[in-house]
């Protein structure tokens, strides 16, 4: 499979009063063509800012970037400010939780969506504007040739993330980042909207990144998982082999605090107790030590790598960060 977006060793560090929040901390991960990939984990675990790290939406200074993020082979962080721009939108759209936020309430939304077509392609006003009432159809919007010319505010909460799915997809982007985009929906808008970006996904061959918290939603559009804790990748896999055979035992307690579709009646959902380390000073040994009921002595001082957990079916590796997995490991005394 080509590889569209590969990430080298991603750190995010804030200067905060006092001291460095450690907010992303060497993560690694690649995006295949075509791929629908979730990021996974509690909020505060660094997926959202390594999604905005993606689209340079963090400003350094005050944060510090480091690693590689190489799209298409380049790499995004020694572009400027002006190529980024024209990255933006073109070759890599976005969307986020609340489109209240990113939707402009002055403009309508056919406006936004030709804002987009105009700055990156040369197209004529006219045919962004049949353009911009294509997009709204594809993203199911009811009567696009009305719509097209109406406010944000115009619009249900369903319908601004349907636009805001037309807007950043009007350009045709390689890659979408969608930052929780279902969270403040409910539960039958969220299928709906999940729907419309698998079917696009498919139509327009589009590579997928999903920051989620709900691995709900996960099942539903996504190839491949990433499972961040504390600012580093935990587990990766195919949505298969973390759905049915979790190794760490985060993504363990992370399935079993959600609701499943298979689900039994009388099986509880069980919350993770605890909560995440302190970025300001992450541990020294495994960040998820304090929470885990498997912790052994190992973890408390030495920070477990990601190694292949059972071999990947299309070579991509199931690969997990626990000292379980590690054969040293074996015999060591429960602390
Ligand atoms: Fe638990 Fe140790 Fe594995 Fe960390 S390395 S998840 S503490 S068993
Ligand atoms: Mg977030």
């Amino acid at each position: 499979m080509e590889r569209l977006l590969e990430v080298h060793d991603l750190k995010v560090n804030f200067n905060v009063r006092g001291g460095v929040v450690q907010a992303v901390r060497g993560v690694n991960f690649h995006i295949n063509k075509g791929e629908a990939v979730a990021i996974v984990g509690e909020s505060g675990c660094g997926k959202s800012v390594t999604a905005q790290s993606l689209m340079r939406l963090i400003p350094s200074p005050p944060a510090n970037l480091s690693g590689k993020i190489l799209f298409n082979g380049e790499d995004l962080l020694k572009k400027t400010d002006k190529e980024m721009e024209a990255v933006r939108g073109k070759d890599i759209g976005m969307i986020f939780q609340d489109p209240m936020t990113s939707l402009n309430p002055t403009l309508t939304i056919g406006t936004q969506i030709i804002e987009g077509l105009l700055k990156h392609e040369k197209l004529s006003k006219a045919k962004a504007h049949k353009r911009a009432i294509e997009m709204l159809k594809l993203v199911g919007i009811p009567n696009p040739e009305s719509r097209v010319d109406q406010y944000p505010h115009q619009f249900s909460g369903g319908m601004r993330q349907r636009a805001m799915i037309a807007i950043s997809l009007a350009c045709n982007p390689a890659l979408l980042i969608a930052d929780e985009p279902t969270t403040a929906l409910d539960v039958t808008i969220q299928a709906q909207i999940m729907q419309v970006m698998k079917d696009l996904q498919k139509k327009m061959g589009t590579s997928i990144v999903l920051i989620t918290h709900d691995l709900g939603v996960v099942a539903d559009v996504c190839d491949r998982v990433i499972v961040m804790y504390a600012g580093k990748v935990v587990e990766t896999g195919t949505k298969f082999e973390i759905f049915n055979n979790p190794q760490h035992p985060y993504t363990r307690g992370l399935l079993r605090s959600v609701p499943r579709l298979d689900q039994k009646k009388d099986e509880p959902l069980i919350p993770i107790h605890g909560t995440p380390p302190d970025l300001f000073s992450p541990p020294k040994g495994c960040s998820f030590c304090a929470r885990c009921d498997e912790a052994m002595r190992v973890c408390v001082d030495n920070d477990p790598d990601l190694v292949i957990a059972e071999e990947g079916m299309e070579h991509e590796g199931h690969r997990a960060a626990c000292w379980m997995l590690h054969p040293y490991a074996k015999g060591e005394v429960r602390s």
